[in-house]
């Protein structure tokens, strides 16, 4: 059978670079990986795609090519070179993201390298004020954390794990239309460690790790709001192999206040007034965030009309910046009167408050 030349392959010339090398690779694997391509012939192409690569992207093995040709694999009858041992996994998961493995090759054992911990996000629940001005908070949680008595190696008395003879994979033949393949897959028996050990570890029964439960102190910020994030980095699950521990999240979900309404960092008050403050103007006791403060109100004030008191909200999160607080007036009509509040209502109703030109129009349509 003959082989196809490796480069024509990959469609690069004899003195093309590492990097020219890789993203040919790149862009045939993406055609033809057997899992996404719809080419007839994708797993056969993609198979030499491969060969090729593991081939001309390791200096050593492309001297020995450049100098053999084929030949210089040819050692085993059965033509080409084995690349069932070379690790695709960065390239592939970069491509399609993870889960994708090479086909018909090798994917990486992912078992014993390191990895960072888990995330975790913890609801985090505020009341208004606390929100608004900050606050300390003792948050409990359990975590996967590394085992004390074992100093996270899951045992004592180290040894290569005998099924997988420490390389912490397993080989398995699978036959396939395209001929015999090797799989590889974590150890089940060492999860990817390649080691063993004499005394398994009872506290976290070999796996390194222990659930712990625990309270951390954070810190949160004036200014926060209802759905915000704040992380908090390398305080979350140990990581695996050595790799470093995850972050937490903690979520705000900040509540109501029964008076004031917040807008991103402006703050909203309905303030009720009487028809006769409204009509004469006045002036009003206030709650603001910080203290009370004496509001204005001039003669002829309607419901809606809005009072805007600059620097009064909430301080931005990211920022020292303040918001503003609105004050939405509210006349209130009484619903109920009294004898004498009729009486006077009845009086004042005979004074001509309908002359002004709003009563006028209606008027003089009805003539
Ligand atoms: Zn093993
Ligand atoms: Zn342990």
């Amino acid at each position: 059978m003959d082989k196809k030349d490796y480069y024509e392959v990959l469609g690069v010339s004899k003195d093309a670079s590492a990097s020219e090398i890789k993203s040919a690779f790149r862009k045939l694997a993406k055609k033809y990986h057997p899992d996404v391509s719809k080419e007839p012939d994708a797993a056969e192409k993609f198979k030499e795609a491969q060969e090729a690569y593991a081939v001309l992207s390791d200096e050593e093995k492309r001297r020995q090519y450049d100098q053999f040709g084929h030949a210089a694999f040819n050692n085993n009858g059965a033509g080409g070179y084995d690349f069932s041992g070379f690790d695709f996994s960065d390239i592939f998961s970069d491509l399609f993201g993870g889960g994708f493995s090479s086909f018909g090759g090798f994917s990486g054992s992912r078992g014993s390298r390191a990895q960072k911990g888990r995330d975790t996000v913890v609801r985090v629940d505020l009341d208004f004020d606390e929100a608004v001005f900050g606050t300390k908070k003792t948050i409990n949680l359990t975590l996967n954390e590394s085992c004390d008595s074992c100093d996270g190696q899951g045992g004592h008395g180290v040894t290569t794990c005998d099924k997988c003879h420490g390389s912490g994979t397993v080989t398995t033949e699978q036959h396939t239309l395209f001929g015999a393949f090797m799989t590889k897959t974590t150890c089940d028996k060492c999860g990817g460690s390649g080691k063993s050990y004499e005394h398994e570890c009872k506290t976290c029964r070999g796996t390194g790790r222990i659930k712990k439960n625990k309270d951390i102190e954070v810190t949160v910020p004036a200014g926060v709001d209802t759905g915000n994030q704040l992380r908090i980095s390398g305080k979350g699950e140990a990581g695996i192999n050595g790799g470093p521990n995850g972050d937490i999240y903690l979520e705000f979900y900040v509540k109501k206040h029964p008076l004031f309404e917040r807008a991103g960092n402006d703050i909203y008050l309905e303030l009720p007034i009487t028809v006769a403050e409204a009509a004469l103007g006045c002036k009003k006791r206030v709650p603001t965030l910080t203290g009370e403060i004496t509001l204005s109100i001039p003669a002829g004030s309607e419901s809606n009309d809005k009072h805007r008191v600059r620097g009064k909200g909430v301080e931005d999160v990211n920022s020292y910046r303040k918001g503003d607080m609105y004050i939405i007036l509210k006349v209130i009509i009484p619903k109920k009167l009294s004898r004498e509040q009729k009486k006077l209502f009845e009086q004042l109703s005979k004074t001509g408050l309908d002359s002004g030109k709003e009563f006028k129009k209606i008027e003089d349509y009805l003539k």
